[in-house]
């Protein structure tokens, strides 16, 4: 709490009264707590790849240039976690957008037809998806269906939902993505048949920098904002998101937005 006192006092100077205020700043407190973390795990973030790059850098001029079988090798490493600093830097770009509120207030929506957004995540990811053998099925009913959204940032939560489908499913998977109308609603669901989420972990990988599992995040080329960044937009856009898994049998991420045509 902070506390202001003021006196009140009379004619005669005498005090007659106290005003005290109490503000709550525990909020503001809070607010401040979580805006330090976050620049605590994103230098830190940002700083391990770093460490790598260095270090293998210097590995190549302190005389492992000399030796073309490592220098490949280590150029190859370079590279990987440049890529990985690129990608975060690019996330953390997009996360510091959304929360910019004068940007947020001048994103326009507008009917956005749901198949062809579907289409699109799909296609862009098809070097991944492709890579590991997995099958992406698309649902869609005979009627367009259209939500009240931006088409960007929506292919954006559905590429975020896609990619992690893709990473965290084993060699030969099925994908399905499915949407449908339910009332003023429009319902977009991410489904996968992969490792699944342990139900404790669950009500946490919204957050930003959570993982499950940091080594295999890792190694399947996260950055731990993907899920933050998907909530974040689906808010924006007045939806919401929830997901629903079981560990080694997959995970379902739903997506429910206001119908285009639910004025
Ligand atoms: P990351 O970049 O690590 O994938 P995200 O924010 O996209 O970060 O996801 C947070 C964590 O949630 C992941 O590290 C992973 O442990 C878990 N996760 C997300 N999607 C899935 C999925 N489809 N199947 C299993 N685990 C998932």
């Amino acid at each position: 709490f902070q506390v202001f006192l003021a006196p009140f006092t009379g004619s005669e100077n005498e005090v007659t009264g106290i005003l005290s205020v109490f503000h709550d700043i525990t909020t503001l407190q809070e607010m401040h707590d979580r805006q330090s973390e976050f620049v605590t795990n994103a230098s830190h973030e940002l700083a391990t790849p770093l460490t790598a790059i260095k270090g293998f850098a210097e590995t190549l001029l302190d005389g492992a240039l000399a030796q073309p079988e490592l220098t490949e090798k280590f150029v190859r490493i370079i590279y990987d976690e440049a890529d990985r600093m690129h990608r975060l830097v690019q996330d953390l770009l997009k996360l510091a957008r959304l929360s910019a509120q004068e940007y947020r207030e001048q994103v326009k929506l507008e009917p956005v037809a749901i198949r062809p957004v579907l289409e699109a995540a799909k296609q862009d990811l098809a070097p991944r998806w492709q890579q590991k053998k997995h099958t992406i099925s698309l649902t869609t009913p005979p009627e367009p269906l259209a939500a009240l959204a931006h088409p960007d940032w929506l292919k954006q939560v559905i590429v975020n939902l896609l990619e992690n489908s893709i990473k965290y499913t084993p060699p030969g998977g099925k994908i399905m993505l499915t949407c449908s109308q339910e009332e003023r609603e429009i319902k977009i669901e991410v489904k996968d048949s992969g490792i699944g989420i342990p139900a404790k972990d669950l009500p946490l990988i919204f957050d930003r920098f959570y993982r499950v599992d940091r080594a295999r995040a890792r190694t399947a080329g996260g950055t731990g904002l993907g899920l933050a960044i998907a909530k974040f937009i689906v808010e924006m856009l007045g939806g919401r998101i929830k997901a629903e898994s079981m560990v080694d049998v997959g995970t379902t991420f739903t997506i429910t937005l206001p119908s285009s045509t639910s004025e």
